[in-house]
């Protein structure tokens, strides 16, 4: 019988690649600024091959591209009608993705995430919350998703809701939110208060995603991983955010001086990236930690994932493309290398 998601975690860590959105911007799929997943219905080859990159990489989660391919963010662009065929494709897409790698033992996860219209002070938008995440919890469940992550949430209210729609359906829920400057939820709850809270609301794995680079969402983590009893998720984005500046929705590049209105946030971000060892160092820490579900935000590709993947212990398929520098023309050292090339001073 395969073994559910708590059963693998109670084994040790898993990694699950995240960060379609971004990757598919910058391939030229969709639109910084509204950022809906429409490649899911355009080119569902593309989102496909990104699944498939992501798996070769050693992601154990096939995540469904239904990020951001809520209700409300079709809304803005006008196309709510294209809303179930875009969350069903982007299901089918994972699975099918899944299958074509009969020899893995793979999860596929169902994604709800930050509606952008949840406020407090107005109740109406409980109920139009509550049913944004039920509809999208039961095509997930339709499509036989082994659990579902919900993420990139900055209110406990908004959390609660998100997790209700879960559990109703009897599915596992992976609850990670993400934490704006300040280092509180956007309703006043400190990061352990706010996972605690959900884990006692019956959330199986609590954590954070997004918003924060490897060390501010590791700051964290920690605390996390002291107060609560279910398992942690920790998911930053691979860009190297700091205690001036956080998360990486306002953060600068002194290096540019041509970045539009001065915010390297979401466009021009590749000069405060992470490499592929800066990320093996938080997947590292995350296994010291006894965080066992580890994983990458915006920003991801491949190459981060891979490295993740060998610094926990596995093996990923494209781990057969690993660098080998001693067969390099001029850092090389294998005996058959030309000296004229080697003594060269670059
Ligand atoms: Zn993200």
């Amino acid at each position: 019988m395969k073994k559910d998601l708590l059963t693998r975690l109670n084994e040790g860590p898993i990694i699950c690649a995240e960060g379609y959105l971004f990757a598919m911007e910058r391939r030229g799929y969709l639109s910084a600024g509204a950022f809906v997943p429409e490649v899911v219905l355009e080119h569902p080859e593309v989102v496909s091959q990104l699944h498939k990159e992501f798996i070769r990489a050693g992601s154990d989660v096939v995540q469904a591209f239904t990020y951001y391919g809520h209700r409300e963010k079709l809304r803005i662009i006008g196309k709510e009608d294209l809303l179930e065929p875009l969350q069903k494709n982007a299901l089918k897409i994972a699975n099918d993705a899944k299958d074509s790698f009969k020899d893995l033992d793979l999860m596929v996860c169902g994604d709800v995430a930050n509606t952008n219209i949840f406020d407090p002070n107005d109740k109406n938008s409980f109920i139009e919350c509550q049913n944004m995440y039920e509809e999208q919890v039961k095509w997930a469940k339709e499509a036989g998703v082994d659990f579902i992550v919900a993420e990139t949430i900055s209110w406990v209210e908004e959390m609660k809701i998100a997790l209700k729609a879960i559990k109703d359906e009897g599915l596992i829920a992976v609850a990670n939110y993400a934490i704006p400057r300040g280092e509180k939820t956007r309703d006043g709850y400190s990061v352990v208060d706010a996972c605690k809270i959900i884990e006692d609301l019956g959330a199986d794995v609590v954590g954070l995603n997004c918003y924060r680079g490897p060390d501010m969402t590791m700051k964290h983590l920690k605390d996390i991983r002291k107060n609560v009893s279910c398992h942690v998720a920790g998911l930053p984005v691979p860009y190297r955010t700091t205690e001036k500046d956080p998360t990486f929705l306002n953060i600068k590049d002194n290096q540019c001086d041509c970045i539009p209105g001065d915010n390297a946030f979401p466009i021009a971000l590749d000069n405060l990236y992470c490499n592929r060892f800066e990320m093996a160092e938080f997947a590292k820490d995350c296994v010291q930690q006894n965080i066992n579900f580890i994983g990458i935000c915006c920003g991801a590709e491949p190459h981060h994932v891979r490295e993740m993947a060998l610094a926990v212990g596995k093996k990923p398929i494209s781990s057969k493309y690993s660098p080998d520098m001693t067969k390099h023309f001029h850092h090389g050292t294998d005996k058959s290398l030309k000296k004229v090339n080697k003594e060269i001073k670059y």
